[in-house]
């Protein structure tokens, strides 16, 4: 298979170019939405739905749900989820601070990510800016600043001898500024100065959500293109495959409805206003079945006939250190979707939601490959056990496997993205 060739790899590919915050991600979503005829719901305004027509709801432009309504009175729900977000580097609010004749920018960290990998790159700057505008009205307005690179460069070696066989130490405070121009006048607020050369209406900066990010492409690399790398691609590439899915799903079901959602803040935990731990999914769920006349009780009875899969990448076998994984648990690229266990629940999947997904991949005859974390190796966790958790719908945790997860040059397979696309049209398309 020829993966350049794929219009699927090359959708996926300017969606990882398109996106390098949250935001950014759920406008890209927006847009594909709108285009296959979905009509956006707002949270504050009352909601009329019509059978068989298809809806999105957004929150804090961050986290999305898009929804397929059924012909008849749904009786159940198939949802998938995945998160918006990535581990980054976030402007503080005084971020501008000189050292000698340098302009720097300082930075707080986002989730966990690779620190040493954003060392020594060409990186931008995106996110969301609230400011008012000439008459005095309030505008939020997403912003990528990308024709002036900045750079956290790394101390030589000459300076630090021992940082090939000691390991790289880096202080979060003191190692980390951002390097933005040299001799930079006094006077003039840079990122005020930034923001205004691309928003020329913007009379007064009153906010910033700013997040740096590496500038290079996305590309499909290694023998015949079989793999691709980028930023984001947690969880982006999950992102992607869900969306592919809802938008060519087929109106199979008269009563099941076909649920995407996408939240934010995964990667501090899903604790926040439009996290996987807030009740965005509930209200949703809850206010569709209101809008076509059905009471509380029909909605309980339908979280119990529902399923979940939660969608998030896992970590392929690295070929430099096999005896990280699990021996018999060592899921490889380009061999087939991850399905995730752990018995303290850290994956929310049991025997029940995983036999969902292994009989569906039987079906489409696709390869699946079972994951369980090293005895001895903490495991990691997603928005799987909070949206069980928060809900109690059934669960299943699953995702495509990934080398250098949390750098900011990530690792996957191009078929294993293919392969998630497939599954999750099939799970949509499923009888429940
Ligand atoms: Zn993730």
């Amino acid at each position: 298979m020829n993966y350049k060739d794929s219009s699927q790899i090359q959708d996926y590919l300017e969606f990882l170019n398109q996106s390098p915050t949250a935001w950014h991600a759920v406008d890209q979503a927006i847009q594909k939405l709108l285009k296959a005829g979905f009509s956006e719901l707002k949270e504050e305004e009352s909601w009329q739905i019509a059978p068989g027509n298809k809806y999105f709801v957004v929150r804090n432009g961050s986290s999305l749900c898009a929804f397929i309504v059924p012909h008849q009175t749904p009786i159940s729900a198939q949802a998938i989820c995945s998160h918006t977000d990535s581990p980054s580097f976030k402007l503080k609010p005084n971020a501008e601070f000189r050292k000698e004749n340098m302009l720097m920018l300082g930075v707080e960290i986002y989730g966990g990510p690779l620190l040493s990998s954003w060392l020594n790159r060409d990186l931008g700057l995106a996110g969301r800016v609230v400011y008012t505008d000439p008459n005095g009205k309030m505008q939020t307005e997403l912003i990528r600043l990308d024709d002036h690179p900045l750079v956290i460069p790394q101390l030589a070696i000459h300076l630090d001898r021992q940082v090939n066989e000691q390991g790289l130490l880096l202080n979060k405070q003191e190692h980390l500024a951002a390097l933005a121009a040299l001799d930079y006048p006094t006077s003039i607020p840079y990122l005020e100065i930034r923001v205004r050369e691309k928003i020329k209406h913007c009379d007064r900066l009153l906010g910033t959500d700013l997040f740096l990010f590496p500038l290079e492409s996305a590309a499909l690399t290694g023998f015949r293109q079989q793999m691709l790398a980028s930023y984001r691609i947690d969880n982006l590439g999950s992102m992607h495959a869900s969306l592919t899915a809802l938008l060519g799903s087929q109106n199979t079901s008269n009563d099941h409805l076909k649920m995407a959602v996408f939240w934010d803040n995964e990667e501090v935990g899903s604790e926040t206003a439009q996290g996987a731990g807030s009740p965005f999914f509930s209200h949703v769920l809850e206010r569709i079945l209101l809008a076509l006349d059905c009471g509380r009780e029909e909605y309980l009875r339908l979280l119990r006939r529902s399923c979940s899969v939660s969608v998030d990448f896992a970590h392929a076998l690295h070929p430099n250190y096999p005896e990280k994984h699990e021996p018999r648990h060592q899921p490889l690229l380009n061999k087939g979707i991850v399905l995730k266990a752990n018995a303290q629940q850290r994956y929310a999947t049991d025997a029940y939601s995983a036999a969902i997904i292994v009989k569906l991949c039987q079906q489409l005859n696709l390869s699946l490959q079972k994951f369980v974390s090293r005895g001895d190796i903490p495991c990691g966790t997603t928005i799987g056990p909070i949206h069980a958790g928060s809900t109690g719908i059934s669960t299943v945790d699953i995702g495509c496997p990934q080398l250098s997860m949390h750098s900011c040059r990530e690792l996957a397979g191009c078929q294993d993205h293919l392969d998630m696309c497939l599954l999750l049209k099939a799970f949509l398309e499923r009888e429940a």
